[in-house]
């Protein structure tokens, strides 16, 4: 890219209209007094290979995927990092100088990031981990917390053969269980993460039975609006520790802000309120 230019990215997905990362991104630069801008695009699946590859062009030295994008560009990069590869997905675009792209998925390094910040004493060895969902957002979850020493993962998802589908690509740690059973697997967790949508503002109620859970049991989802979810706030009814979802969300963007504008960026209660105008 021409030095001159003031750098560009983008937030790409269809829809994209409710995405927070135009707000979290545009405050980074602000509060580092740095140029640049961020901007949201709706790009229809069709034309995304087209888009892609005319942005470097255009002054954008890259972009987020989200849904329903987040599979597909991994057939458009041309180089994918390991991990977006084991997840089968890439959130994060780095746009290079010959114009080639790079592919990352950083969710899963956003989900720890904010476990470690938000619960500090947070020991991923203590004992199992239970997740609700085996959706996109669970394979990062997964890769994730197998790296950070979580002994065996016990998953249920409505639909069994997506879990079956983990287990198959990340081997014994993890154990299949029934929907059905969901609360049982609950009992000896010492991290339990919700990966579905259920509890998201306009989705019906995550309905698993939370009496099982331990006392100071680490409780955290990935759904961020509401903010406290009532898994969350059940949970901590119950004597949990809990982390909310919006932390991921903004950790998750720190690498591709950092690799796109040259300042690693703060998360902190500032950053939250940006991401939540
Ligand atoms: P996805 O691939 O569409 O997976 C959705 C998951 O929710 C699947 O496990 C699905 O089960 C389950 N589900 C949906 N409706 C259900 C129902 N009525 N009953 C039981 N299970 C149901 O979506 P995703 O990308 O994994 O995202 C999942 C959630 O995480 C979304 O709310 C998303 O906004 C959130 N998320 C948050 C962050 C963050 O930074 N905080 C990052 C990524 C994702 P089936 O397989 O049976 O359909």
């Amino acid at each position: 890219m021409n030095d001159s230019r003031i750098p560009l990215a983008a937030v790409i997905g269809s829809p994209v209209a409710h995405s927070k990362s135009p707000q979290l991104h545009n405050h980074w630069l602000k509060v580092n007094g740095l140029p640049g801008f961020y901007v949201p695009m709706d790009v229809k699946t069709d034309d995304l290979e087209t888009v892609l590859r005319s942005l470097p062009k255009m002054g954008f030295v890259g972009a987020n995927i989200t849904i329903p994008h987040k599979e597909k560009v991994l057939e458009i990069a041309d180089q994918i990092t390991d991990r977006a590869t084991l997840i089968g997905a890439a959130n994060t675009l780095i746009f290079l100088q010959d114009g080639k792209i790079h592919a990352d998925n950083t969710d899963g390094y956003g989900f720890i990031s904010n476990i470690r910040q938000n619960a500090p004493d947070w020991d991923p060895a203590a004992g199992p981990a239970a997740i609700l969902g085996a959706g996109g957002a669970a394979r990062a979850v997964v890769t994730s917390l197998l790296d950070a020493g979580v002994p065996e993962i016990h998953i249920s998802n409505r639909t069994r053969v997506r879990a079956e589908a983990l287990r198959t690509d990340f081997g014994k740690r993890l154990q299949v269980i029934d929907w059905v059973q969901a609360g049982n697997m609950l009992e000896d967790a010492t991290t339990v993460v919700n990966t579905t949508s259920l509890g998201m503002i306009g989705k019906p109620p995550l309905r698993v039975p939370l009496d099982g859970l331990q006392r100071g049991a680490l409780v955290t989802d990935l759904v961020y609006a509401p903010l406290k979810t009532r898994f969350l706030a059940e949970a901590e009814d119950l004597g949990c520790q809990i982390v909310d979802g919006l932390g991921m969300l903004l950790h998750q963007a720190v690498p591709g802000f950092e690799r796109w504008f040259g300042v690693r960026p703060e998360v902190d209660s500032a950053t939250r309120a940006a991401a939540l105008r």
